[in-house]
């Protein structure tokens, strides 16, 4: 946040309505690289991350938080699960609000609202892997998933790397339009098809919320990029196991990916070790050479980092006072 016009006797809130005008899926690509940088450099890093079933409306509420000291960045994201809102009250399920704090004297800077920037910065999360991992001469780009996160996902690669063809595959085939739509929207071909399929992809992105692997080692071709997006927590799982084994494997935090993340299954069952795993931020400070060869298959186990909220949404708030957008108050 550096060069904001405010003073630490003030607050800037950006509401969730004005996220989508004040946040590219540039600036989030670029504030989530940068802070992945930071993590493998050791400037950034994030705290436990606390998730509590409340034992009311059967909500999962927690915090992500951490600390950036190459972009001056302190916060915490707050929010969670509320199964019931859609149905009862029209609002989304997911709910989240960032908030940022001055690190020099622990005064609060900005309130954000967190739902909207949660989507972008996980596509960005998939596209810096992408941008860093994938053969040059990447053309099908497959989807495994087509939830809500799908369509940003997928736009978002769509924009970083010049893809010809999007195949898709989804448990829930009466949800594939999601994404053909949004291939579509990009001038790219799209087709369906079986896992045995996803043979043509030269990446994939996978992002379910499947507690059993769906994709498998025989549905992957050699020199492929896998992003895996969608194991967040304990018991849930996208890739066989062995999967893990036969790729080098790429994680925005190690801790994560071990315990709540892809890489937990493979650690578990003793195929991989942790020394095995690799912050991609390593490759894009250029202490990890990344892919060394067209026939390595590459994985990113993507498991959500507070800081990437915080870098996002610092971003955001940038922009906001910039423009005189946000809403300033005094504290
Ligand atoms: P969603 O509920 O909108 O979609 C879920 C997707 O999973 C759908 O495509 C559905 O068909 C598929 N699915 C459901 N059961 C399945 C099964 N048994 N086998 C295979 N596929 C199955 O969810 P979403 O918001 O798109 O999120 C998808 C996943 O990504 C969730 O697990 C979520 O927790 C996770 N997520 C991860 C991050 C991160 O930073 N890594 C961020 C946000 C969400």
């Amino acid at each position: 946040m550096d060069g904001v016009a405010m003073n630490q006797h003030e607050l800037a809130i950006v509401p969730e309505g004005m996220i989508a005008d004040m946040l590219t899926r540039e600036a989030a690509f670029d504030a989530v690289e940068k802070v992945f940088a930071a993590m493998a450099a050791g400037d950034a890093y994030n705290f436990p991350v606390v998730r509590e079933a409340i034992g009311h409306e059967d909500a999962l509420y927690g915090f992500k938080g951490g600390f950036d000291r190459a972009g001056g960045v302190l916060g915490l994201k707050a929010g969670g699960y509320w199964p019931h809102n859609l149905d009862r009250r029209g609002l989304i399920n997911h709910q989240s609000t960032v908030f940022l704090f001055d690190p020099d004297t622990g005064r609060v800077k900005a309130m954000v609202g967190g739902n909207l920037l949660t989507a972008l910065r996980t596509a960005a999360a998939s596209s810096v892997s992408i941008r860093h991992l994938v053969r040059k001469d990447a053309k099908v780009l497959g989807m495994i998933g087509a939830g809500h996160q799908a369509a940003f996902q997928l736009r978002a690669a769509l924009e970083t790397h010049a893809f010809e063809k999007v195949i898709g595959w989804n448990y829930h085939p009466d949800m594939l339009h999601n994404i053909a739509e949004v291939a579509m929207e990009a001038g790219v071909t799209y087709e369906a098809v079986d896992l045995a399929g996803m043979q043509a992809a030269d990446a994939i992105i996978s992002l379910t919320s499947s507690f059993d692997a769906t994709l498998f080692s025989e549905h992957v071709s050699p020199g492929t990029h896998i992003a895996c997006m969608g194991t967040d927590t304990k018991g849930k799982q996208e890739l066989a196991a062995d999967l893990m084994d036969k790729a080098t494997v790429f994680t925005d935090e190690i801790a994560q990916s071990i315990s709540i993340g892809e890489a937990q299954h493979a650690i578990g069952q003793g195929l991989i070790a942790e020394e095995d795993i690799v912050q991609l931020g390593a490759v894009i400070n250029g202490t990890h050479p990344g892919r060394t060869s067209d026939d390595e298959i590459t994985i990113f186990d993507g498991t959500g980092v507070g800081l990437q909220d915080l870098a996002v949404a610092g971003s955001i708030v940038e922009v906001a006072v910039a423009q005189g957008q946000a809403t300033v108050v005094p504290i």
